[in-house]
């Protein structure tokens, strides 16, 4: 038997893992990055084989990792974390600068930044764990307490990513239906069922023009999801 509360209760950090090959740049956030020896300091970071920065790595053998603070926008999580390099420009609209292995690392929201060369590679069927050598690595901001997976999950309400080593599929149960609402209920919150963002009637989405106090059903059909860019039908009552 296996309770699955176990595995929320295993800690992490946030990162943003970083390629470059063939002149093109890659991306994307992770929680699986550990430091796995000291006298050559190594690091481990584990990449879904769909991510299209691991053929990059792959290809490379270089990787960088940006370690986040607590403060990381919402932004740079949803831009790293939601969407493939295969089809947008990630570092389009965000800061960073090109590290001596020619491959870029995300200074923007960063407290240090970390230089990999890879040295090994152990498949994992859906993943890759690549071990690389530490080339280099700057603090960025010595001040700023780094992210923890924990306080991820709580302040952007999101779940892990489905490429994600720690994904645990979509099983939150959905709320009564419309029949079973009662008119005193309070507006029913929403759940984005690709990645977890939950839409609360109460607070809105003043960032993207929706009031607080708007229902959900009467936000704009064009409107989407904050974090990862879905529209309103992959929304489910919760
Ligand atoms: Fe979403």
């Amino acid at each position: 038997m296996i309770d699955i509360n176990v595995l929320n209760a295993v800690t992490y950090g946030v990162y943003v893992i970083t390629a470059a090959n063939n002149g093109k740049y890659g991306g994307f956030i992770a929680n699986t990055v550990m430091q796995v020896t000291a006298d050559t300091v190594k690091f481990s970071v584990v990449c879904s084989k769909n991510n299209a920065s691991t053929t990059m790595i792959a290809e490379s053998g270089k990787f960088n990792v940006s370690i986040l603070h607590s403060y990381t926008s919402q932004t740079l999580i949803s831009n790293f974390g939601y969407h493939s390099s295969r089809e947008v420009n990630k570092f389009e609209n965000i800061k960073y600068i090109i590290a001596p292995n020619d491959v870029p690392v995300v200074t923007e929201d960063s407290i240090a930044w970390i230089e990999c060369e890879v040295e090994e590679q152990v498949d994992l069927c859906s993943h890759i764990m690549f071990i690389g050598k530490m080339t280099g690595g700057e603090m960025i901001n010595d001040k700023a307490k780094p992210m923890t997976y924990d306080y991820y999950h709580d302040t952007f309400k999101a779940k892990s990513p489905k490429n994600a080593p720690t994904y645990q599929g979509n099983d939150t149960p959905s709320a009564k239906s419309d029949s079973q609402a009662k008119p005193s209920d309070p507006p029913a919150k929403y759940e984005c069922t690709v990645c977890g963002y939950i839409y609360d009637p109460l607070q809105g989405d003043p960032d993207n023009g929706i009031a607080p106090g708007t229902r959900f059903e009467d936000i704009p059909d064009t409107w989407t999801c904050p974090m990862c860019g879905v529209g309103k039908s992959d929304f489910r009552k919760i």
